[in-house]
């Protein structure tokens, strides 16, 4: 158990494996074996080095429990499972074989939320960390294009990339990540970066293995010195027809809900809009299905032509989405802010907010978290609620998913 850790133990999910046979086979250390029953990871032979993963058609292999010292699951446990017991929300959050790097981002991505957050109930099963640094896929850029006015202060790409035919299962709200070709000024290899999937499960192309990413160039830090960022000026600079090392899939619990009349109430700044967009364009391509439920936007943006999607956002009907822009630097307009509209739009907020339905997720520049958290304290206090009461609850059921940077 070298990589995964003494505390992480592989095991492999009964309730989706279909017994293929393909992990056995694979296993170098051959900690894998069989009964009539189920598969199982013989946790004192496995070193974690993940050999199984990728082969795995249904992503059964890739479960990895945190454990107490000394007390794994034994294979007598393991062979009696229909499915994997409940793993506490940690664990589910942070599924562990992920790369140190990718641990801790998403451990600060996720901060905001106050605690572990499970992905929702009805949430497609994910596969995550199918590829690795030592094992990166290899993506062609098969589009590369200005999402931002011309005269716009930010150059913000939607960059598409293809997989080649190699399935890459992504789910909404998911991340991938990518590795900057070259090494940093110590000669060591660029850090991964991770960005959200701006594009629904069936890809960019519904049927064709892609995705889209959403890149804003960074030539500034948080402080305003000029910087220039590594990975974004790689990625903005790509042309069609580069390939680009990717990484992943990462996350586990930032997943929109998939039951019919689920509804989902988006908060995002800037480029924090990939996912919503990701999770919007899924639920665009199932309108015909009349599956009930409410989306509600709220976004936020210096000016209009810095929005990310904006000329698309525009074009839907304003039955199937509810949009609420917050621009920040419009001349001779007041300065307003994602929470500004929150608190406008409070009746529905707390509708939605006491909806068992409604699965809330905030996505963009970490310093909207606190203005996001006092705007619904206002709109619980205004409606005779406690927000310090609410959030436990959303937390608990799954309903309050947070990935700020
Ligand atoms: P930005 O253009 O700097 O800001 C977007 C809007 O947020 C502006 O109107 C800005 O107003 C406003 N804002 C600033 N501080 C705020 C606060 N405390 N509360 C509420 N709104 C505030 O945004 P960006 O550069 O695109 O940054 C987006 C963030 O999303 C980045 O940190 C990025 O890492 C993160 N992210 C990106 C992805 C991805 O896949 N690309 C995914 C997840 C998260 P001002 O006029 O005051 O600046």
């Amino acid at each position: 158990m070298s990589t995964a850790g003494p505390s992480k133990q592989h095991l492999i999910d009964p309730g989706i494996c279909i017994r293929c046979n393909t992990c056995e086979e694979t296993c170098p250390v051959n900690a894998i074996a069989h009964d009539s029953r189920n598969y199982v990871v013989m946790v004192e032979i496995c070193e974690g080095c993940r050999a199984c993963v990728p082969p795995c058609p249904t992503g059964a292999i890739d479960n990895w429990f945190p454990i107490a010292p000394g007390k794994p699951y034994t294979l007598e446990e393991q062979y009696s499972w229909d499915e994997l017991p409940a793993p506490d929300a940690q664990s589910v959050a942070t599924t562990s074989a992920e790369p140190d790097d990718v641990a801790r981002l998403t451990r600060e991505a996720t901060a905001g939320q106050g605690g572990p957050v499970a992905a929702p109930w009805s949430a497609e099963k994910p596969v995550v960390n199918l590829y690795n640094e030592k094992n990166p896929i290899s993506a062609t850029v098969a589009g590369n294009f200005r999402l931002t006015g011309n005269d716009a202060s930010a150059d913000i790409r939607h960059i598409v990339l293809d997989f080649g035919g190699v399935h890459f299962p992504l789910l909404e709200g998911q991340n991938i990540g990518v590795i900057p070709p070259g090494t940093d000024e110590q000669g060591r290899p660029h850090h991964v970066r991770l960005y959200s999937v701006a594009s629904p499960r069936d890809g960019e192309r519904p049927g064709y293995h892609n995705c889209a990413i959403t890149v804003k160039r960074v030539t500034a830090d948080h402080e305003g010195k000029a910087v220039k960022g590594v990975a974004s000026n790689y990625l903005c600079d790509l042309k069609k027809g580069d390939k680009v090392q990717v990484i992943g899939p990462f996350g586990a619990a930032f997943l929109m809900p998939n039951h019919a009349g689920s509804s989902l109430m988006m908060i995002c700044t800037g480029t924090g809009s990939a996912p919503m967009r990701a999770m919007t364009e899924r639920r665009r391509r199932r309108m015909a299905l009349n599956e009930g439920g409410e989306l509600m936007l709220f976004f936020g943006a210096r000016a209009q032509d810095e929005l990310p999607y904006f000329g698309p956002l525009m074009k839907l009907p304003k039955t199937f989405i509810d949009i609420n822009f917050a621009l920040s630097r419009v001349p001779g307009q007041p300065k307003q802010y994602v929470q500004d509209r929150i608190r406008e739009r409070h009746d529905d907020v707390w509708r939605q907010l006491n909806d068992e339905n409604c699965y809330i997720y905030l996505c963009g520049l970490k310093g909207m978290e606190k203005g996001v958290d006092e705007a619904f304290r206002d709109v619980c206090r205004q409606h005779g609620g406690d927000w310090d009461t609410l959030l436990p609850q959303l937390r608990e059921k799954s309903r309050y998913h947070v990935e700020t940077y």
